[in-house]
């Protein structure tokens, strides 16, 4: 796939920007108490990472594996790959996406966490394809709303490549 061609939709700069403006945003809700940071691999793994330094307030930190039954499109079906290493009961939770498409990864998520009684649960997602929602889930914050196009780097891959590409960038022929 090195010969792929893509282009810059938010660069390393504009991403950086967004995100620090973000974490001030969940510094100034959770004022005053504690978050689990739960990141749902792989996609979000550089958007946490970065997000989570920009916050001040007490976190800890997990991790959940999903994998979609699917080739190129979302059918629902998804299957825990990883789960949590802690109970959540009584948090405060923060769930990092990468970015939602039709919803249907989210919205199974949220029904599983929420089984688990936190005392809160919220998302935050770097990326929000808002128009194509399958199911009505929303993620409460998002860095960028976008297009129906398929993006890559910034956590983001194609067939497992370009996660490590700094600038959010749109895949092409
Ligand atoms: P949903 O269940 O909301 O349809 O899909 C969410 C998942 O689909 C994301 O976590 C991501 O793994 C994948 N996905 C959806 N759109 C894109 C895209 O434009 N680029 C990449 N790399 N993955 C996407």
């Amino acid at each position: 796939m090195s010969s792929s061609k893509y282009e810059v939709m938010y660069t390393a700069d504009q991403i950086a920007a967004r995100v620090a403006e973000l974490g001030a945003q969940i510094n100034a809700d959770y004022a005053g108490q504690s978050v689990v940071v739960v990141g749902v691999l792989k996609g979000s793994f550089i958007f946490m990472a970065d997000l989570v330094r920009h916050l001040t307030i007490p976190v800890r930190i997990d991790f959940m594996g999903t994998k979609s039954y699917t080739g190129t499109t979302t059918s629902g079906q998804v299957q825990i790959t990883k789960d949590l290493d802690r109970p959540i009961e009584g948090e405060h939770v923060l769930l990092v996406e990468d970015i939602v498409d039709t919803g249907l990864t989210l919205n199974y998520l949220k029904r599983n966490l929420e089984q688990r009684r936190p005392l809160s649960l919220k998302t935050i997602a770097f990326l929000d394809k808002w128009q194509q929602r399958r199911v009505d889930v929303k993620a409460e914050y998002a860095g960028f709303r976008i297009e129906n196009k398929f993006v890559i780097g910034y956590g983001l891959d194609y067939e497992q490549q370009f996660r490590n590409l700094g600038d959010l960038c749109v895949l092409g022929e």
